[in-house]
């Protein structure tokens, strides 16, 4: 037996395989200072009359230093996972784990739909006025995601984007960029991407929308809550998401590891503009390029990006209204941040108007000039790209069952998503296979630093030109 399971082997846990019922015995919480062999935690006194129960301090005290949860019971002959978010990587697990015949279920806060940040917003039935409303396009420059991407464009759901995208300097002038890397986007916008990660096998449940606020590890196995609710009992658990959310649902979970890491994730802040126009923008047009859809805008603090979806996703349609999509900077972002859930309407009208004039800076129109837009909608991703990375595929803590996928563990663009998913999938099947037995060499990720991500304010695309780290121009100075 290894060693590290005989030093954390629950006193309850029995060897020799165990029936999928709640008289599995495994999880023990294992105290630091308890170490080999500890005995169960005593149990906690109640409190004296009149006090609280729990205290802010005891709550932080606890999410900083959590007892390692440790499962010692064999894994069973068929497991059930369950993913916590239905964006691409949450997706890209399950569908991994269901190809290895793992069973899950993915619970996702989406009301509208799977996908996260694979957002696609439809309104105004007769204007049918449609926007990308965070990921715009991507490119695929690993062998694994090209295969899928070569498989959506195969069914219909993906096409290249040949539209004009390129660099926007302040004041109109616009540099395309050279399109020798493919670039992709959903054929009817990027939210029904989610669906199609999904394969058509009774392997995956999804259960939407579905918040999960709690985890416990209980008689061998996690078990799920959705404030109060019971949400069902699984023998190993996939954080697909981050940000705040992420960091409350750790911070009592007995995963000490897998908080530390998402702790470090540092994540940008960045306003998006959906602006809906009666008449096409002045969009600046040469007879090369024609004019652009999409632009990485420079040197203006309230854009980073601007695109124009109804060319994008119609562009035989001339006869529809213009829908564009605005990114602000992550630094406007950072200095204009609010409860995203809770937008106080002075800030919404304020980041509208800057952003509005963001374009006809970015366009190098006169102030005022920029017709209105009939329909506009402001929204903020609070937590909406990774800032730094451990540069690993994916996190798994054996001891505890349960692992982290994202974008942010190798970058920040879909492909990275997808990847990290499709890793940890296959991850976990491959410890299930092991049946637990060797836990020490299934960890990864637990420890490795966070390094700083390159790329644009809204992600990386990879093998594009522009994604090439911008290098300052060094400053010429004359001595005499
Ligand atoms: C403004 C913006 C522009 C972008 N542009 C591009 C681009 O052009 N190209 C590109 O490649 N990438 C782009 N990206 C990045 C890309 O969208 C992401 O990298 C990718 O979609 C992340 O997928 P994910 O699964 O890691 O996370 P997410 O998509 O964030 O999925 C996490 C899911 O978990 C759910 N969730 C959270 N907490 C819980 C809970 N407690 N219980 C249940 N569910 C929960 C969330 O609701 C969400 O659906 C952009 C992102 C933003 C914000």
């Amino acid at each position: 037996m290894p060693p590290s399971l005989l030093l954390h082997r629950a006193p309850c846990a029995r060897p020799g395989p165990a029936p999928r019922a709640a008289s599995r015995l495994s999880a023990s919480v294992v105290s630091a200072a308890n170490g080999a062999g500890g005995s169960r935690p005593p149990k906690p006194r109640p409190p004296p009359r009149g006090k609280p129960r729990f205290s802010r301090q005891s709550a932080i005290r606890k999410s900083f230093q959590q007892e390692q949860v440790v499962f010692s019971t064999p894994v069973p002959a068929d497991p059930t996972v369950a993913v916590i978010g239905g964006g691409a990587s949450g997706l890209a697990c399950a569908s991994a784990l269901a190809a290895r015949g793992v069973r899950s279920v993915v619970f996702d806060t989406g009301k509208h739909g799977l996908g996260g940040r694979l957002a696609t917003r439809a309104v105004h039935e007769e204007r049918r006025l449609v926007f990308d409303h965070a990921a715009q396009f991507f490119t695929a420059s690993d062998e694994r995601f090209r295969k899928l991407v070569d498989e959506w464009v195969d069914r219909g759901l993906v096409r290249e984007w040949r539209g004009s995208v390129g660099e926007l300097q302040a004041g109109g002038q616009f540099t395309p960029t050279p399109s020798s890397t493919p670039r992709y986007i959903g054929v009817n916008g990027m939210r029904p991407l989610a669906d199609a990660l999904l394969p058509e096998n009774d392997l995956i449940k999804v259960i939407r929308p579905s918040w999960i606020s709690k985890l416990e590890p209980f008689n061998g196995l996690w078990r799920l809550f959705e404030n109060e609710k019971p949400q069902g009992q699984y023998d190993a658990i996939v954080i697909a998401h981050n940000g705040k959310c992420a960091n409350r649902l750790l911070s009592t979970s007995g995963l000490p590891q897998l908080t530390k890491q998402m702790k470090r994730l540092d994540l940008s802040s960045v306003w998006a503009l959906l602006a809906a126009f009666e008449d096409p923008l002045p969009i600046p047009h040469n007879s090369s390029h024609g004019a652009f859809e999409g632009a990485f805008v420079r040197d203006v603090d309230s854009l980073s990006w601007m695109a124009n979806n109804t060319r994008k996703l119609f562009p035989l349609e001339t006869d529809r209204p213009e829908c564009w999509t605005f990114f602000s900077t992550a630094s406007y972002g950072r200095k204009n941040k609010v409860p995203q859930e809770n937008i106080p309407n002075a800030t919404a009208e304020k980041v509208k108007r800057e952003m509005l004039g963001g374009v006809e800076l970015a366009l190098g129109l006169s102030t005022g000039s920029l017709q209105l837009p009939f329909y506009t909608r402001v929204q903020l991703w609070g937590a909406a790209l990774p800032m730094n990375t451990p540069g690993v595929p994916c996190i798994f803590d054996p001891q505890g069952r349960a692992g982290i996928c994202g974008d942010w563990l190798t970058g920040s663009s879909i492909e990275a998503a997808v990847l990290s998913g499709m890793s940890l999938g296959d991850h976990v099947a491959d410890y299930f296979a092991s049946h637990g037995e060797r836990p020490e060499e299934f960890a990864i990720g637990l420890d490795d630093s966070l390094i700083r991500v390159e790329g644009h304010d809204i992600g990386q695309f990879p093998g594009l030109d522009s994604q090439k780290p911008q290098v300052a121009e060094p400053q010429l100075t004359l001595s005499i």
